[in-house]
């Protein structure tokens, strides 16, 4: 143990420093501590060269950032990485990682299609502009209404059970329409836990009977299959697995019903430069390259389709549909200190103005946080609160930070995958979503909420439409937004 002295001389010299109250720490001197990095003293004023104080003057706190430049970078290395090892590459935006419509089309501007896995995201992207053939239509719940548009509209309808084959057996037969089908195949590479409820599974013979059943439909064939083995997926070799897996399929359901398959979709789950909770090493030491996971897939598909190519057929596409390697690292969260506090056990804590609610994965990333000035005096234990009244609302249960003054802005990275859209209006409001465009200039993508947006959909009954019994009813009609009840006194 240590005293803690070394704030107080400099504090007596400059007059200007708040004074601290002494605490004593454990001296760590090591750079690695069951935290992590005992302390990261780095910082950083700007995002994409522009000054983070203009924003936050601007913009207000809490506030989400995201680089364009850094958007279509990382969109570029992977089609790079992939394209360098395999013939025929096709990445699909997956919308839930992050469905802000800006956001998707540099992506579809970047060559992407769109992956999605509802009927709104289906509906988002139709309405973002991208044609029904370009859409991947993944999911277990897709309703009768946007399987019946999405057959219509020609997009690429990833079958997840047999009620859905059923539904497309009927829409094609009704429509009288011809229908290229991918099923979602499930099955266990030994490295993830199976996602054994999504799509038929290879090893119980189930994939292979929903194959035989297309192959005796009238109107449909099978053209594509799909899997998706899990999210954060750490291990490239369980994509190589993976991709022996389903050559192997592609080569027995083309050989036994007599389909063609056009393209194996490798679904997403690449890792991004974040740290999961429970793991200790930093990020950087533990999460593959796209470049290692690009070797890992192609080395294998190049291998066994390689006598396809032989016998003069084309090779299947491979589609990826990689959401939280492309977008995380684009993602800045600004929030300002409310204030400090010092818990009964000694520990300090930070209230920030951004909680879980807008920083929906600090349930399961201990996220980098810097401050945006150079911070002085000794780095202590610090739990960062968000401003719920929920206890729940924990932002980062541990890390080591210099003492922290009201006011002073911390940068939360990297937070641009299933955030904004995991996100909730809970308590308080969401705020304003920028993007960083290429010569810096700065758009709002989405605009912070307040009391007219959030209730737009609320609905009151005429004798509750006041909460105040006196005075006089304002409104009319049998029901009345809430924003225009305010009690008249
Ligand atoms: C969520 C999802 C993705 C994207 O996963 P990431 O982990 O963000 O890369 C891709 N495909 C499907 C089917 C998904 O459900």
């Amino acid at each position: 143990m240590a005293p803690d002295y070394d704030n107080s001389s400099e504090a007596r010299t400059t007059g200007s420093k708040p004074w601290i109250k002494p605490t004593i720490v454990p001296l760590r001197s090591g750079s690695l501590n069951k935290f992590g990095k005992a302390h990261d003293s780095s910082w950083t004023d700007a995002i994409d060269n522009v000054p983070v104080k203009d924003l936050l003057d601007q913009y207000d706190s809490p506030l989400f950032v995201f680089s364009e430049q850094r958007l279509r970078r990382n969109s570029q290395r992977l089609k790079q990485a992939f394209c360098a090892r395999y013939p025929d590459v096709l990445l699909a935006w997956s919308y839930k990682t992050n469905y802000l419509g800006a956001l998707c089309n540099v992506f579809h501007q970047e060559g992407a299609w769109a992956e999605v896995v509802s009927d709104f995201e289906y509906e988002k992207a139709r309405g973002l502009g991208v044609p029904g053939e370009r859409i991947f239509f993944n999911g277990p719940g897709k309703k009768p209404e946007a399987l019946r548009r999405a057959v219509a509209e020609g997009a690429r309808i990833h079958i997840d059970h047999l009620d859905e084959l059923y539904a497309l057996e009927k829409i094609t037969k009704d429509l009288e329409r011809s229908l290229d089908v991918t099923l979602r195949l499930n099955f266990d590479t030994g490295y993830t836990e199976p996602w054994s409820r999504f799509g038929f599974n290879v090893e119980s013979g189930q994939a292979m009977d929903a194959a035989w059943r297309i192959a005796s439909s009238e109107h449909m064939s099978l053209t594509g299959l799909h899997s998706h083995i899990g999210t954060f997926v750490l291990e490239p070799k369980a994509y190589a697995v993976q991709a022996r897996i389903m050559c192997n399929f592609l080569d027995e359901v083309e050989s036994r019903t007599d389909c063609n398959i056009d393209y194996l979709d490798l679904g997403g789950g690449f890792a991004s430069m974040n740290s999961l909770q429970g793991i200790y090493l930093p990020a950087d030491q533990v999460v593959p390259s796209v470049e290692q996971y690009a070797e890992a897939i192609c080395d294998v598909l190049l291998e066994l389709t390689h006598d396809r190519e032989a016998r003069g057929m084309k090779r299947p596409t491979l589609v990826l549909e990689t959401g939280r390697a492309l977008v995380d690292d684009a993602g800045y969260l600004l929030t300002k200190v409310i204030a400090n506090k010092r818990l009964p056990d000694g520990r300090r804590a930070v209230i920030v103005d951004a909680g879980v609610g807008q920083l929906f994965t600090a349930f399961w990333y201990n996220h980098n946080v810097v401050s945006t000035r150079l911070l002085s005096g000794r780095p202590e234990e610090t739990v960062i609160y968000g401003p719920l009244c929920m206890n729940i609302d924990v932002m980062r249960a541990s890390i080591m930070l210099p003492p922290l003054n009201v006011g002073d802005t911390l940068l939360f990275t990297p937070v641009g995958a299933y955030n904004t859209t995991q996100w909730m209006q809970f308590i308080e409001y969401r705020p304003n979503v920028l993007l960083i465009h290429g010569d810096k200039s700065v758009s709002v993508i989405r605009r912070k909420e307040n009391l007219a947006t959030v209730t737009a959909s609320e609905l009151i009954p005429e004798h509750l439409v006041r909460a105040c019994p006196q005075g006089d009813r304002i409104g009319g009609g049998d029901t009345i937004s809430v924003s225009d009840a305010a009690c008249e006194k």
